[in-house]
């Protein structure tokens, strides 16, 4: 089976909403093993949708759309599905009911166009929305598949889940399995890893082997096509294993999985506390550690020191540090880890202290950063990065590499 999907609404075209529909309904085709070759979006415009569906149906013999299916006038999916398959709409008893319930319930007055979300195509088989109005739809014509799903992602989603899949599954013949796994690393080039592991690349069949780059991080994935799940486990598994025994000490996460989140999940299962002294990160170490729902157990609190005062009178960096060798120095992160870790009681405490740009300070190029880690009993470390970019992006990075640090 090859798919298409195609998103119905003008939103999508003028940039004011991207098209997570077709990324969520892909991700769930792929686990199914049914290709998707296309993703189309159109605009709320009869004519323009009438030539996309004679365009997919050439190409493809499963079609999904979302949108389109509400109570408004340029609301016109079914309406031009039907008059291009030549079928009437009728109303679903069920759908109907429903919706009058809606308005009782709210206290509201059914207006005549809130009906016509109860029409549906005639002969389908109708996908109940649990979260909304407008059912969702499912037919087949001339040996081609025709799904038909409300827009919003939170009536999509479960429809398309619960309901939408079955539908398919009765369809499918061939029981092809798509499975992918992602695996993150951070504190290694994308080239590097990449030399590392050139051999596996190069012999890779199935699974393959894909390395994806970005903010710092670089990801690879990893993805089996098999007949059964179990197999493609498997397989996944078995090269897993072998790039790990190259590159799994800059291996943190799998998936969705953010650096700031393993951290959360490792110090949670260690029973380990920290606390933070920022200067040139102002707090953002701190802000991301809390955007972690749970961060509570493991984060006790933390100094935006951005001054030279606020270092020396609240975190007690020796005057003599201040002036002989500057902030920006090896000796001023670790007091500043060391005297945090001790003024907050926490397990482990962490400093950032450097130059986030653009211009030099103290002397020392925009992107010298020090960063401190003093674990309680045991001597404290400190790392220099040498970063390369803006302002913002030195400053995040450099929040990257202390979660990685603490990981590490
Ligand atoms: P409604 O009954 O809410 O009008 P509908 O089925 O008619 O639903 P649309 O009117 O096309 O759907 O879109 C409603 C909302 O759903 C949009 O404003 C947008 O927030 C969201 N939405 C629509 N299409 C997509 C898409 N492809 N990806 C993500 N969100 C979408
Ligand atoms: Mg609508």
């Amino acid at each position: 089976m090859n798919a298409e999907i195609i998103a119905v609404g003008s939103e999508l075209l003028l940039g004011q909403i991207a098209n997570t529909n077709a990324q969520f309904i892909s991700k769930q085709l792929a686990e199914l093993g049914v290709n998707v070759f296309y993703h189309t979006a159109v605009g709320d415009n009869h004519n323009r949708l009438e030539q996309v569906i004679k365009i997919a149906e050439s190409r493809s013999d499963l079609l999904i759309f979302t949108g389109g299916l509400g109570p408004t006038k340029d609301d016109l999916t079914k309406e031009t599905i039907a008059k291009h398959m030549g079928l009437e709409l009728v109303f679903d008893k069920e759908a109907l009911e429903s919706i009058k319930e809606y308005f009782i319930k709210t206290n509201r007055k059914m207006t005549e166009n809130n009906k016509k979300q109860a029409l549906v195509l005639d002969g389908c088989k109708v996908l109940s929305n649990n979260h909304g109005m407008a059912p969702g739809m499912f037919l087949t014509k001339n040996n081609c598949h025709y799904m038909l799903l409300p827009g919003p992602p939170s009536e999509m989603q479960p429809m398309f889940a619960t309901y939408g899949i079955s539908a398919l599954q009765e369809k499918l013949t061939n029981k092809e399995v798509i499975l992918s796994r992602v695996l993150r690393f951070f504190g290694i080039g994308e080239s590097l890893l990449e030399t590392k592991i050139e051999d596996l690349i190069d012999a890779q069949a199935n699974p393959t082997i894909a390395p994806l780059a970005g903010d710092g991080e670089v990801t690879l994935r990893i993805t089996s096509k098999t007949d059964s799940m179990e197999t493609a486990e498997e397989l996944i598994q078995e090269t897993e294993q072998k790039i790990l025994e190259r590159v799994g000490e800059y291996f943190y996460g799998y998936d969705d999985t953010t650096l700031v989140q393993e951290l959360v999940r490792k110090l949670k299962e260690k029973e380990l506390t920290v606390a933070a002294a920022e200067s040139l990160t102002g707090g953002m170490f701190q802000q991301e550690l809390t955007s972690v729902a749970g961060a509570g157990s493991i984060f006790k609190g933390g100094v935006v020191c951005y001054t030279n005062e606020v270092k020396r009178d609240i975190l007690s960096v020796k005057e003599s540090t201040i002036k002989e060798m500057g902030v920006v120095s090896e000796q001023c992160a670790k007091e500043l880890a060391e005297n945090v870790q001790k003024l907050l009681n926490s397990d482990i405490g962490i400093s950032f202290t450097g130059v986030a740009g653009p211009d030099e300070l103290e002397g020392h190029p925009a992107g010298t950063v020090y960063l401190g880690i003093a674990v309680k009993g045991k001597a404290t470390a400190v790392e220099k990065l040498m970063l390369a970019g803006t302002r913002e992006g030195n400053r995040k990075r450099t929040v990257r590499y202390g979660q990685y640090f603490i990981l590490k």
